[in-house]
């Protein structure tokens, strides 16, 4: 038997990508499953990114780039960071990742070291954990409340943290809840890392999806102090629906930003050269598409959280960005007797055919993950599923 690395074999392999391979192969098997896993936006990418793609090819521009990044993308990223974000950094601050958890992965084993302290606020994304331990660090989590709108203040944190905390991971708005942190709770946690010489890796992947007027604030911006602890983290795939191009990017000091681009010479070499090209034209082009998108989004957020709302033992708070809802399934776990939030997935999954993600994936049991990034049809087709199965059991 071949003896894998305990690195290896410590790691859980992602559960979102579980489920939504489990509905694929129903699906395959001829059996018809609405899938709430998904994690990408529904649309397809812009077409003049994807031309991009085509000119680069056509010019023949196949080969290796720097590791770093092609320059045009490192300051088409610096660009944005300064235009959109408030962060002023110019391109040497930027490196070009495989995505935005590539970006993640290689800041941790950047940064820490064995026995390590990182602090995840909870519910969180399932890879945080999954890399921090990889990397040698120790997850430490720290709840947040649905009654608080599942949003992490300087109080929490100041509860967690010790001499061994090396960083924090904030993900705003927040996967998968869609809760946005405030931008003075943002202040006051950026103050208290900045003091403490806590690094901060602010994870932004979801910062152009908000609704109801909400506006997203950069820590990174706040003040110079904050800016030197935070790496910003962020990518093409969501905003400009490029989750398979793969081309993310981390901003932040130039030591860490260094230390980056090695680990990308010494393993991916460099992301897609092609992609990159596209990324060019994704960041420089027209944005105009992501209204339309957002209007859908905002569409059909609005018809799923009053439809979980209404149904009995259910309970759903409005996500104010990202394209998630979390509700509160605590009451129909207890009333169908099911041993936890995986089991009762399990059961939506083989009988009532819709799959969505348990909240413990996210460290948060007896919640459920349903994304709203597909379309209303199938939203509604697998709601009404959702409804039924649940009055059955209520
Ligand atoms: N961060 C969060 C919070 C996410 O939800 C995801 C994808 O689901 C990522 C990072 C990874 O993004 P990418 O596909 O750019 O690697």
């Amino acid at each position: 038997m071949i003896k894998l690395s305990k690195r290896v074999v410590n790691m859980n392999p992602s559960p979102t990508m579980a489920i939504t391979a489990k509905a694929k192969e129903m699906r395959r098997k001829g059996i018809d499953v609405v899938g709430f896993g998904a994690g990408e936006p529904d649309f397809d990418t812009p077409p003049h990114i994807k031309e991009a793609a085509i000119r680069a090819m056509e010019e023949g521009f196949t080969r290796y780039t720097p590791a770093a990044g092609i320059p045009e993308l490192r300051e088409a990223v610096a660009e944005k960071l300064k235009r959109e974000n408030g962060i002023d950094y110019s391109p040497s601050h930027v490196v070009i990742t495989d995505g935005a958890k590539f970006a993640l992965f290689s800041l941790m084993l950047s940064v820490i070291e064995e026995g390590d302290e990182v602090v995840i606020p909870a519910p969180y994304w399932v890879t945080y954990p999954e890399q921090v331990k990889f990397a040698g660090g120790t997850p430490v989590f720290v709840e947040t409340s649905e009654e608080n709108g599942f949003v992490l203040t300087v109080d929490l944190l100041e509860k967690v943290v010790t001499d061994k905390t090396k960083l924090l991971i904030l993900c705003s708005p927040s996967n998968p809840t869609g809760a946005v942190i405030p931008a003075k709770e943002l202040e006051k946690i950026g103050k208290f890392c900045a003091e403490r010489g806590i690094l901060i890796a602010s994870d932004e992947c979801y910062e152009k999806l908000l609704y109801d007027g909400e506006k997203h604030v950069s820590i990174a911006s706040i003040s110079p102090e904050i800016r030197q602890v935070t790496i910003t983290i962020n990518a093409l795939s969501k905003a400009y629906s490029m989750t398979g191009w793969r081309v993310g990017y981390a901003a932040g000091p130039e030591e860490i930003i260094s230390s980056m681009i090695k680990i990308n010479s010494q393993s991916i070499s460099n992301v897609n050269a092609i992609a990159q090209k596209a990324g060019v034209a994704a960041l420089t082009g027209p944005q105009a598409f992501l209204g339309d998108w957002l209007k859908a989004f905002d569409e059909r957020r609005r018809y799923m959280v009053e439809k979980l709302n209404s149904i009995p033992g259910v309970t759903c708070t409005i996500p104010k960005g990202a394209f998630y809802a979390f509700p509160n399934v605590k009451t129909v776990i207890e009333k169908g007797g099911f041993k936890d939030d995986f089991e009762f997935a399990d059961f939506l999954l083989e009988n009532a055919k819709i799959a969505a993600v348990p909240g413990s994936a996210f460290g948060y049991p007896g919640y459920m993950r349903f994304s709203y990034a597909t379309s209303m049809e199938n939203i509604k087709k697998g709601l009404d599923r959702f409804e039924v199965a649940v009055k059955a059991i209520m």
